[in-house]
């Protein structure tokens, strides 16, 4: 019996590409959350938090049945009342629905971010998970190629400031509708002269997405695709002007940028400017950030017109480029609080709670172990202090402080009230 229920509990995991953060890894991510929010604040952008389950209807209209992620990556049940529900594969969806349902657009342009987590079924990989995390950007309502270059500057400012190697942004313009319209043909006839030669994967996107085999990651089509036409040579004159402005845009900034022809996305309310931010540090999953201008998702979602560019960027791809950089230690406490006696411990449980209420960090103690213990784990711990306090202590109303880093120096140790203490600690830090 004994051994049945050791092995059940062994049993109990994580789901596959599913994946914990660990206390180790946790102020890295903190620092990057931080970070962003501070760079969007800078740049006027308002958080935006919306559910992580959606109706299935959000995502296979705004994303497309067509595309991978709707078509096998999505996390798709029915509730107990026979709904089609989704856990979120990505974020601009539910934050043109939120948009649109709360009126948002009619209060003029919108500036929003968002982060959290995502939810795709897919082959786990570094860099690639079932459940993983995104910040992401959408300004709805702009239409100027200056927005396209803010849009793109806050990503890499952001990316920058957090000390991400080797970035590199990749540009390209998917032009009008209209230009894409004249480039699909051209593509799907320079390609079924060579059918035979595509992968599957690839031959069957040939009839319902064909601009999606430009982003095909197997290699002896990525070969093939080297000669085929671009999409770049079919712009019009006005979506030329336009993408030479964000071009011009981004080197008024001194951003710099690569045209990549071959970086599309698959579906028709994509348009002009689409680009991806990648580092040299990653290895098969490059990509940090992507985005690019949708003008026709809000229209599509059941909202008015509404010109729009976005980005997101996955949160696991930047901790692993960040983490080569850093290892984060845990951050100690500053006071490791040790305790014994009944009375000590009572009041220690109170001096403790004083000081986090006026900003210290405190580790408190809570073994009830021999002092000789206590005093070892609080050396151990980091703490820049130790407060001892004992029976003896609680009696006289005193606390004793001593200086972990002074070893046994004379003053090393002070006897003081808690309000003695309190000036003590500001003189000293
Ligand atoms: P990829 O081509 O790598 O699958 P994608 O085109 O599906 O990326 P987007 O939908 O544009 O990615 O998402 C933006 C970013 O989110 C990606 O650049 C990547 O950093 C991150 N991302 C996407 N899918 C995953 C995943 N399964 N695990 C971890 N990060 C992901
Ligand atoms: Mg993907």
């Amino acid at each position: 019996m004994a051994a049945e229920c050791r092995w059940a509990v062994e049993k109990l995991q994580s789901l596959r590409g599913m994946v914990d953060l660990l206390p180790q890894q946790t102020p890295l991510w903190q620092r990057i959350e931080s970070t962003a929010r501070r760079h969007f604040q800078r740049a006027a952008i308002s958080e935006i938090r919306t559910p992580v389950l959606e109706s299935t209807e959000l995502f296979s209209r705004g994303i497309g049945e067509a595309t991978d992620v709707v078509g096998k990556e999505m996390y798709t049940f029915m509730d107990r009342g026979d709904r089609s529900c989704t856990l979120r594969p990505e974020g601009t969806a539910s934050v043109v629905r939120a948009a649109i349902q709360h009126g948002l657009l009619s209060q003029g342009p919108q500036r929003l971010w968002y982060s959290g987590p995502m939810f795709r079924y897919e082959r786990p990989q570094a860099g690639r998970q079932r459940q993983f995390h995104q910040i992401g950007l959408e300004m709805l309502g702009f239409s100027d190629p200056r927005s396209d270059v803010e849009a793109i500057a806050v990503a890499w400012d952001l990316l920058a400031d957090l000390g991400v190697e080797g970035l590199a942004l990749e540009l390209n313009s998917l032009g009008s509708g209209d230009d894409r319209a004249r480039y699909r043909s051209k593509l799907v006839g320079w390609l079924t002269e060579r059918r035979e030669q595509l992968d599957p994967d690839s031959q069957e996107r040939l009839q319902r997405n064909p601009l999606r085999i430009l982003d095909s990651k197997i290699p002896a089509t990525q070969a093939m695709l080297a000669e085929a036409p671009t999409l770049i040579e079919e712009l019009s004159d006005e979506s030329r002007s336009r993408f030479a402005r964000v071009t011009d845009g981004l080197r008024l900034l001194g951003i710099p940028y690569t045209l990549n022809p071959r970086l599309v996305r698959g579906l028709d309310y994509y348009s002009h400017t689409a680009f991806e931010i990648t580092s040299t540090q990653l290895g098969a999953q490059a990509t940090v950030c992507g985005g690019g201008r949708y003008d026709g998702l809000v229209e599509q979602l059941g909202g008015p017109v509404t010109p729009a560019i976005g980005w997101a960027l996955g949160l696991e791809r930047l901790a692993i480029l960040l983490a080569k950089a850093e290892a984060a230690p845990i951050e100690a406490a500053q006071i490791y609080v040790v305790s014994r006696g009944d009375r000590g411990e009572l009041l220690a449980l109170q001096v403790a709670r004083q000081l986090r209420q006026v900003g210290y960090t405190i580790e408190l103690d809570l073994t009830g172990a021999a002092f000789g213990k206590q005093f070892k784990r609080a050396d151990r711990s980091g703490a820049r202090w130790a407060l001892v306090i004992g029976d003896d202590e609680a009696r006289e109303g005193l606390v004793l402080m001593r200086d972990l880093r002074a070893g046994q120096a004379a003053g090393a140790e002070e006897r003081l009230t808690v309000q003695q203490l309190l000036v003590h600690l500001s003189q000293a830090s």
